[in-house]
């Protein structure tokens, strides 16, 4: 199965990671998509280009994907303005068809971010358009629709879990993998406090307390057509 990260920026897999690992381990692929080039998150630095940021964030992103041979495909607009364009939709269909699409992560539809919710509305619909041949891209379309979980949001919003999965074993794996994103362990431990490892185990030994194990990661189906399937697809 290939399972695939749609996120808006290079760090937002961390409420999902924990499962891909699991998904890793029991044979599938795994890809990381991300929509912006993620230059606006240097609390630490303001002053930085947008060219050096939006490198400095491929690379992070890119060593994280590689230490778990994984494909990452950055769509790279521009951080906090992402639109729905028809290039973007074009872009977005055609990454999803490169990675084989069968298990798609990607955000709620409520979050503090508008990036975040751009995502989520443009991820129901290229999937669905991921499998139209009236939508020619250099891939060919997908032969089914891929099946999709939202994440976690960041912030107070409901969120309708219907599914836990238990990344005990995994997680340790999770939060050295999230180090690859030094930038962002330093712009949140100076702009929120706390750094990466410390956000996600609140939020995972939270989820984990629900569901009876010591970690774990909370999804909602993205209810559209096609996305949810009759059938277990989770690990
Ligand atoms: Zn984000």
């Amino acid at each position: 199965m290939n399972v695939v990260s749609i996120m808006a920026h290079q760090d937002d897999e961390m409420r999902c990671l924990g499962t891909m690992l699991k998904c890793r381990a029991r044979g599938d692929r795994l890809h990381f998509i991300t929509l912006t080039d993620g230059s606006k998150g240097f609390v630490q630095n303001p002053t930085i280009s947008r060219e050096e940021a939006a490198r400095i964030r491929d690379t992070e992103m890119r060593s994280l994907a590689g230490a778990v041979d994984a494909g990452f495909i950055n769509l790279g607009e521009p951080d906090e303005f992402l639109y729905d364009t028809p290039e973007v939709r074009m872009g977005l269909i055609e990454a999803i068809r490169r990675t084989g699409a069968d298990l798609v992560f990607t955000h709620y539809g409520d979050d503090y971010n508008l990036d975040h919710t751009t995502v989520h509305s443009l991820v129901r619909h290229c999937a669905m358009q991921a499998c139209l041949p009236v939508l020619p891209t250099e891939t060919a379309p997908l032969p089914t629709h891929p099946a999709i979980f939202t994440i976690d949001p960041h912030g107070p919003f409901l969120f309708p879990v219907t599914h836990y999965v238990d990344m005990s074993a995994h997680h340790d794996e999770k939060i050295r993998l999230l180090l690859h994103h030094a930038s962002q362990e330093e712009a949140l431990r100076l702009g929120n406090g706390t750094g990466l490892a410390e956000m996600t185990q609140r939020l995972d030994a939270y989820r984990g307390e629900q569901a009876g194990v010591a970690w774990a990661e909370a999804f909602a189906p993205m209810r559209s057509r096609g996305a949810i399937k009759p059938f277990a697809v989770l690990p």
